[in-house]
């Protein structure tokens, strides 16, 4: 029998678990936020990858201030407004020159944005003639958002197996294995380009029914913090560009600075025909996400049926696109794309020394986007069993200890494997972060005493 709830009964929240109980949040400051029992907690996982500027920064409320009071909403089938149009530019800008003439769509968050990109690489094609392209390939292991379409094309399947009857036809879309070095398949032997030939094995095998590959160019949630061996990606964007297959780069968690470049796909040189963005776009200062297409994915549009059947209500929302525009200056005057590579540094010094810790197998992650991955024994690589919940242990551990982690499981075959994902603002200080990753350390050798009771 599970356990009867508890608290959250009283409320009238539908809360994500029923079994935990949460605290109530009240303010934030800096990389730290407080509960309404006075509790501080270090933001170690920026919420969920979510915020790179730091909480309560007052210029961003009042830049949502003023635009609330001159003008709170309008319906973009009637209106374009200034702030969106010129947070546009700057987004595009922001992308790089390969960007140079596309479009920004923007959305209520990251799920929004990726649906969005789905059906744009879907018309993109119907619109050049090709009608038969509805495939979209994607990897294992892999999240791309809650909404149907996104579990449709998503790998985890912890968050997605209760759903696939709702989205039969996707459930056939080919899933390629995810470079994944810790546990990988082809032992690290020429791995980079056997990986990639995965990509153009399922192209080949869509029989030119595939429309697009969609991959997180370093693994947010569900495998935490992997990034791929040299040469996958630009091998992977070569064989899309031969293929006619759109590439959809899914940023929503490695954009916008968190890898300590603009957009993660840099550090490889790769320029997506789509970038999806999400998270950190808006630090969480307002529910934001962004489609940010290629002038030759636009134009297929605008050349030919001259819409895209495709909208929101809330598309580019006033209120949360002002929040965008004053976080994306904040990040330049701070520089703090430049800080989170440097802050990423330290974060990694730092976790490398939890390698001591008997239950840790792998320390990974680029800048600041880095996960630990827990294993029962370091020789064999085994998980711990899923059922102790062991990152769930340490998780609940460190936020004892007033820190903050994104706990996650499933890394090493979809169901078992613990790993923790950490995500910290990069306003964070060298001090703070060896303090949070002290008390982390104390947490994992918590949980492994629990386990072992
Ligand atoms: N794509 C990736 C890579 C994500 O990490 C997430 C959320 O964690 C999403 C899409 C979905 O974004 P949202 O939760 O804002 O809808």
């Amino acid at each position: 029998m599970p356990p009867r709830p508890r608290k959250s009964q009283a409320s009238a929240l539908f809360p994500r678990s029923f079994r935990k109980t949460f605290p109530q949040a009240v303010r934030g400051r800096g990389a730290w936020i407080w509960d309404a029992g006075r509790r501080k907690y270090f933001d170690l996982a920026g919420s969920a990858a979510v915020n790179l500027i730091g909480h309560g920064v007052a210029e961003i409320s009042s830049a949502m201030v003023r635009q609330a009071r001159q003008l709170e909403f309008v319906h973009s089938s009637q209106f374009t407004t200034r702030c969106a149009e010129e947070f546009a530019a700057e987004v595009l800008a922001f992308a790089g020159p390969k960007f140079r003439g596309g479009r920004v769509y923007f959305t209520c968050g990251g799920s929004e944005a990726v649906e969005t990109a789905l059906k744009l690489a879907r018309q993109f094609h119907v619109e050049r003639g090709e009608a038969q392209r509805f495939r979209v390939l994607s990897r294992k292991q892999s999240y791309h958002g809650a909404t149907l379409g996104a579990i449709a094309v998503g790998g985890n399947p912890r968050r997605r197996d209760l759903y696939l009857p709702m989205t039969r036809r996707a459930e056939s879309f080919e899933q390629v294995n995810p470079p994944y070095c810790y546990r990988c398949r082809y032992a690290c032997k020429d791995c980079a380009r056997r990986y990639a030939d995965e990509v153009a094995e399922a192209i080949a095998a869509s029989r030119g029914q595939a429309a697009a590959f969609l991959f997180e160019p370093a693994s947010g949630a569900t495998l935490g913090g992997v990034t791929p061996p040299r040469g996958y990606l630009e091998r992977v964007a070569a064989i899309c560009r031969r293929a006619g297959v759109l590439l959809i780069a899914d940023e929503v968690m490695t954009g916008f600075g968190r890898t300590g470049r603009n957009f993660a796909v840099e550090h490889w040189k790769v320029a997506p025909d789509i970038l999806v963005c999400g998270k950190g776009i808006a630090s969480g200062y307002a529910p934001l996400g962004a489609v940010i297409a290629q002038r030759h994915v636009v134009e297929a549009i605008a050349r030919g049926s001259g819409a895209f059947m495709h909208g929101f209500t809330y598309n580019a929302h006033p209120l949360a696109v002002a929040a965008g525009r004053a976080v994306l200056q904040h990040m330049r005057r701070r520089k703090l794309v430049a800080r989170a590579a440097a802050m990423g540094e330290a974060l990694a010094e730092e976790l490398e020394a939890l390698r001591q810790c008997a239950s840790v197998g792998d320390v990974r992650g680029v800048g600041l986007l880095r996960g630990v991955e827990f294993v029962a024994d370091k020789e064999s690589k085994q998980p711990f069993d899923p059922e102790g919940n062991f990152a769930g242990r340490v998780a609940e551990a460190a936020a004892r200890r007033g820190v903050l982690v994104y706990p996650m499981q499933g890394c090493a075959d979809g169901r078992a494997g613990d790993h923790l994902l950490l995500a910290p603002p990069a306003i964070a200080t060298k001090k703070e972060i060896a303090r949070a990753v002290a008390q982390l350390r104390h947490a994992i050798k918590e949980a492994e005493t629990s386990l072992l009771r």
